[in-house]
């Protein structure tokens, strides 16, 4: 009897010890084949992203001073008028109210418009709490682009 249960004890734990050790094993295998799947994932993504960030600067504008021409809202009538160019002076022809260009920024810019087909462009802000301003303006008709850079 004493034999059965000493020879009985020693297997059961070396049991459990391989089993122990055939779940870490798995356990690493997983964790490994994750590791390399993110890493792959990443290396495609990468390559993707040369192309589509030469295309944005092929057709389109950078800087504020190419800014596509805005509609702006006056701050004293609500009257909405053109700015064509970031660089003129704010001139609201329904009141006597004029502001310098800098005082874009204090004004409700209300659309965007294309340079090249003159459609209304889509446009937002990257980082809404730092700009007061559009940050990028995108024409859906004729791809131009625009992009505000760090330039101001
Ligand atoms: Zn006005
Ligand atoms: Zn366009």
């Amino acid at each position: 009897m004493r034999n059965e249960d000493d020879s009985s004890e020693p297997s059961a734990l070396l049991e459990r010890l391989t089993s122990t050790v055939i779940d870490c094993l798995a356990t690493c295998k997983r964790a490994g084949s994750r590791i390399a799947d993110s890493l792959t994932g990443e290396g495609e993504i990468e390559s993707l992203s040369i192309p589509e960030t030469q295309t944005t600067t092929i057709r389109g504008d950078t800087g504020w001073a190419n800014r596509p021409p805005a509609v702006l809202e006056c701050p004293r009538c609500g009257g909405e008028f053109d700015q064509h160019r970031a660089v003129d002076l704010i001139d609201c022809p329904y009141c006597v109210a004029e502001f310098s260009p800098e005082a874009v920024r204090d004004l409700e810019v209300v659309a965007m418009r294309c340079p090249r087909c003159h459609t209304d462009l889509d446009y937002g802000k990257r980082h809404p709490n730092v700009f007061e301003v559009p940050q990028w303006a995108h024409c859906e008709h004729c791809q131009y682009h625009w992009e505000f850079t760090h330039s101001f």
